[in-house]
């Protein structure tokens, strides 16, 4: 039997990227997955292209994460889909960099409205399913600049140390129904939202990697597929790098 068999999950930010890349790979351990993304179009390509590998599984919603009704609303219409929400991904994400002294609240507001407050809007949505699963687990996606910082980041970086207080916080809440929660911590994975690097940028950041190679989404989707498998039932509270030795 595959890892996902008879689970389903909601991955957000999935319609491109390392979402994408974790909803097919859920997929392809056959789990049912609800593909979220800010855009319709994106959610339902994505929605597309997992079914056309593996039929029936993938279903597309848009919604933007940071609004909290929308989410709700959302979260009730999946649980009427698919009847139940054993796996949640928090993994939509965004960028707006800028020095903290000439950062607008905007800039602040949008990065720690999406990718911190939308993961604490989707738990909040999908908790009481999670809670009666009995193999429930929630992965949410943080960044190594929320380990170590980055200048230029201060708002990112905020966003994502947040979500490893977030997940450790949630894993000792929901430890007594034997719901695991961690973050992953990717270092530099080729997706839309590096491609924006020059070149220059993307120099110095390969020196930093002692495995001397850029990560695929691809690296992020394994390691999400074995948190939410059986095999890491005994796996709470943990945030892990993966990026190529870049932070040890
Ligand atoms: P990406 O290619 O830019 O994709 C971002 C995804 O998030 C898209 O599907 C986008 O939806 C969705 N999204 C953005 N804002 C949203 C909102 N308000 N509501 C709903 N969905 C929203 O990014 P990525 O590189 O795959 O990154 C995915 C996650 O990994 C992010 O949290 C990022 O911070 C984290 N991460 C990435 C790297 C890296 O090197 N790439 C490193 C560390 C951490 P649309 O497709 O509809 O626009």
């Amino acid at each position: 039997m595959s890892k996902l068999e008879n689970r389903v999950a909601v991955v957000t930010g999935a319609g491109r990227g390392i979402g994408k890349a974790i909803a097919e790979r859920f997929a392809s351990e056959g789990a049912k997955v609800a593909i979220i993304s800010r855009t319709e179009a994106n959610s339902q390509s994505a929605a597309e292209s997992i079914n056309s590998k593996y039929p029936g599984l993938a279903k597309g919603y848009a919604v933007d994460v940071s609004d909290s009704v929308a989410v709700l609303a959302l979260g009730k219409q999946i649980i009427a889909d698919f009847g139940s929400v054993d796996i949640l991904v928090n993994n939509a994400g965004v960028t707006r960099d800028g020095l903290a002294l000439r950062m607008s609240d905007e800039d602040w507001d949008v990065v720690l409205d999406t990718n911190l407050k939308g993961a604490f809007n989707l738990v909040k949505a999908f908790q009481r399913s999670i809670l009666k699963s009995k193999c429930g687990r929630i992965i949410n996606i943080s960044s190594v600049i929320g380990l170590i910082g980055n200048a230029g980041q201060c708002n990112y970086a905020a966003s994502k140390a947040g979500l490893i207080g977030f997940s450790k916080s949630l894993a000792r809440e929901f430890a007594g129904r034997a719901i695991t929660v961690n973050a992953i911590c990717p270092g530099f994975i080729q997706t839309d939202m590096t491609h924006v690097l020059n070149e220059q940028q993307k120099e110095g950041i390969l020196k930093s990697i002692p495995l001397g190679s850029f990560g695929e989404a691809s690296d992020i989707a394994h390691t999400a597929a074995f948190l939410a498998s059986d095999e890491a039932r005994y796996i709470t509270g943990q945030s892990i790098a993966v990026d190529g030795g870049m932070v040890m």
